[in-house]
């Protein structure tokens, strides 16, 4: 039996508009056993002698956070794009470029330096949005999972949870236009065939779940998506989808099927409480009651959003109609979870000239409990009894954080001013280094081998 108590200087628990001072965790084995706020007024017993064995956790110390959305490789574009001009479509010929470079190997080497930059940040669970199933051409490898397999080693590695959410990605554009290039590597064939590989995956370790993707209504015909939303609803296992991230996505949907991204989805039952669409950055009014009704979740991705010019998503909107908000790093342009989860609010400072859209404890929720639900750990993301014992401490004494009310930390600090982070009870970062990986020359090397 493994047992620590933790003495947090600040611990942000659940429905607190604010840190609660001085808290002492208790966990074992990977759990957390007890929650106590010391002052004012603690137990009578609470007393130094008591506290002796204690870790202290100087700053503020959340619950781990999630990254509701990731695509691994795209890191290796960072800074290599960010320059001139052009749009989400010249990106994304860039990125398939990366792609060819990728196999098992590489990917895995890739993977482990991207998970723990995110565990170094904070993030202590990430959900996988994989699409990059097979070989040259689309041939498929010996073991048609191993790039998932590679990927949920690399977790394993970083020390992280994952959720790899294998994606059904079988056409090029709305109307049925063939894989070509780069995408034959994304292919199965049809959603029935995608399910027979997915089926046959069971990833390897206590740290890692299968969901589904459907990478979006360009890729699956609608004749499909039931298929693939059948799959993931008899396993009850989360379903993602990406969702009106571009408004030429939405005019190519509705020329072809009458019907908006976000209703051809309601209309084949991938709506639901287990779904998180993906950016959600063009809905219409009337997506938004769908989203609402269904109970789905969305996903936001702000920086990848700014990134790539998508627009703003109408966050406070989406939230008003009962839509659970996460947050994901998507393209990996920023890994900061505070970055992203500020970004909320501020975005929506800019699109209505207003502040004081989303209080800090709803931030924080989008980027623990929230994140944590769509990915299927629905333990994860609350310090609270019972709660998986993951802990996320971030330094109040950095030059910017220092002086900082300890809410305001989500408009203040960066990932570097996480010092340590425990998963499942485990350290895995400690003084801001992580304890296994050296992750800026992994990240070096891993890109050196990827890029063009
Ligand atoms: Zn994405």
């Amino acid at each position: 039996m493994t047992s620590t108590r933790w003495l947090a200087e600040y611990a942000w628990l659940p429905e607190r508009a604010a840190p609660t001072p001085e808290v002492l965790i208790e966990t074992v084995n990977g759990r957390i056993t007890a929650v106590t706020p010391l002052s004012p007024g603690g137990p009578p017993d609470a007393g130094v002698d008591v506290l002796a064995d204690a870790v202290w956790l100087p700053g503020l110390t959340l619950p781990g956070l999630a990254n509701a959305h990731s695509h691994a490789f795209h890191r290796a574009l960072r800074g290599h794009t960010h320059g001139g001009r052009g749009d989400f479509w010249s990106w994304r010929d860039q990125m398939y470029a990366v792609t060819a470079r990728l196999n098992p190997d590489s990917y895995l080497a890739l993977a482990r330096a991207v998970y723990a930059e995110m565990a170094l940040a904070g993030i202590t669970c990430v959900g996988e949005f994989h699409y990059l199933h097979h070989g040259a051409g689309g041939t498929p490898y010996d073991d048609p999972n191993a790039m998932s397999a590679a990927l949920v080693e690399a977790a394993a590695h970083a020390g992280i949870r994952l959720t790899l959410l294998d994606t059904c990605y079988l056409t090029a554009t709305v109307d049925g236009q063939p894989l070509t290039g780069s995408q034959l590597r994304f292919g199965d064939g049809d959603a029935l065939r995608w399910a027979d590989r997915v089926s046959a995956f069971t990833p390897d370790g206590r740290h890692a779940r299968l969901g589904a993707a459907i990478h979006s209504v360009r890729a699956v015909p609608a004749e499909q998506l039931a298929t693939v939303a059948g799959w993931a609803h008899r396993r009850d296992a989360p379903l993602h989808v990406h969702l009106s991230e571009q408004p030429a996505e939405n005019d190519a949907c509705r020329a072809v099927h009458g019907r908006t991204p976000t209703g051809l989805l309601a209309d084949h039952g991938v709506l639901g409480p287990a779904t998180t669409a993906v950016h959600a950055t063009h809905p219409t009014s009337g997506d938004i009651g769908l989203l609402g009704e269904s109970r789905s979740g969305v996903c936001l991705c702000p920086t990848t959003e700014r990134d790539l010019a998508d627009g703003i998503g109408p966050a406070r909107r989406m939230a008003e109609a009962g839509i659970p908000l996460s947050l994901g790093s998507d393209s990996h342009a920023v890994i900061d979870p505070f970055e992203e989860a500020r970004a909320v609010e501020l975005d929506e400072r800019l699109r209505t000239r207003k502040r004081g859209h989303f209080a800090p404890a709803e931030l924080l929720h989008a980027a623990s409990a929230a994140g944590h639900a769509a990915l299927g750990w629905t333990d994860a993301g609350r310090i609270a009894v019972g709660g998986r014992a993951d802990l996320v401490t971030v330094r109040l004494d950095s030059v910017r954080t220092a002086g900082v009310a300890p809410a305001g930390v989500w408009f203040a600090a960066g990932a570097a001013d996480v010092t340590q982070v425990v998963v499942d009870g485990r350290v895995l970062v400690r003084d801001g280094h992580h304890l296994t990986v050296d992750v800026p020359q992994e990240l070096a090397d891993a890109i050196a081998e990827v890029t063009p």
